[in-house]
């Protein structure tokens, strides 16, 4: 068992807003070069509405594909009520889902308010739950949002104390904007590990500001062993100006792995991941370790 799991979110959180909407055999092939590297989680792609979000409309067909993985805890992002339906269809064992604890944010991207927004989450693990669906249930914005600045950590641990009652088993602190800062990190991971003891912790960090390795160490010493990454870098947001993807997964194997903390990648091979992703986007990704692994020549 590695002592850090990092969950890849190339495929999903990576994707999402690329112009490329990239073949079915492609994402089957990425996948597949992620296992190989040892990455342990995938999440790859989300549940939502394909005329809105062509990117994402073959998650089905890779759910069901991938349906006899055992060594990889395949994951997937569910919105709503008809994305659970064709998560549980799919064959899908265990989801994610997350709400925004920033009102503006959550109108903007759900057209919900974050109120009605967690009402709607909280239904959907009590149904996956009895679906025999693990559930991840995370807080985006929870360091602050781009709209409201500073958000209240009491509407942080609110909302994820009430999804763990609900059933979810990971709570998962997102930096959707990248606004948080290390001693942040710490402070708000010990408030939800105090209060909601029961819950594994993660922790979905945008280097949108430089900060992602730094608030990635700071949550690793708070006693967080589960971190979302994605190849390269890869992602952003259109509704936070100037955002950044989350660390880059090679990155993050290389701060791990230095410090003497297995995540159980080899780092070669997954640098030929990001290599792929590179030239089917037509350019290159903001993550550091691929470079400097080319630059050494020590592949
Ligand atoms: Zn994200």
């Amino acid at each position: 068992m590695p002592a850090v799991v990092l969950e890849d979110e190339s495929l999903r959180d990576g994707l999402q807003f690329e112009d490329l909407v990239l073949p079915f055999s492609h994402k089957r092939r990425l996948f597949d070069m992620l296992r190989a590297a040892g990455v342990a989680r995938i999440q790859v792609g989300s549940f939502v509405n394909p005329k809105v979000v062509p990117q994402m409309a073959d998650t089905d067909q890779l759910v069901r594909e991938l349906g006899g993985v055992e060594d990889v805890l395949v994951t997937g992002l569910v919105l709503h009520d008809k994305g659970l339906q064709r998560a549980v269809s799919a064959g899908l064992n265990h989801i994610s889902l997350s709400v925004s604890v920033s009102d503006t944010h959550s109108r903007k991207n759900v057209r919900k308010s974050a109120a009605e927004a967690l009402e709607l989450a909280l239904d959907l693990i009590v149904q996956a739950r009895a679906a025999n669906i693990t559930v991840r249930a995370g807080a985006q914005c929870a360091f602050g949002c781009v709209y409201e600045g500073a958000v209240a950590e009491a509407a942080v641990v609110e909302a994820l104390a009430r999804m763990a009652q609900a059933g979810a088993t990971e709570l998962n602190l997102a930096d959707t904007t990248g606004m948080a800062n290390p001693r942040q990190i710490k402070q708000l991971v010990g408030v939800v590990a105090a209060i909601v003891p029961e819950a594994a912790l993660s922790l979905h960090l945008h280097d949108t500001r430089g900060l992602g390795i730094a608030n990635m160490v700071a949550g690793y010493e708070a006693g967080v062993s589960i971190f979302d990454t994605s190849v390269g870098g890869l992602g952003g947001c259109p509704f936070v100006k100037g955002a950044a993807g989350n660390v880059a997964t090679e990155d993050a194997v290389n701060l791990f792995e230095s410090m003497g903390v297995a995540t159980g990648i080899d780092i070669e091979r997954l640098c030929a991941v990001t290599t792929l992703f590179e030239s089917l986007l037509g350019r290159r990704l903001p993550g550091r370790m691929n470079r400097v692994l080319a630059a050494h020549a020590i592949r």
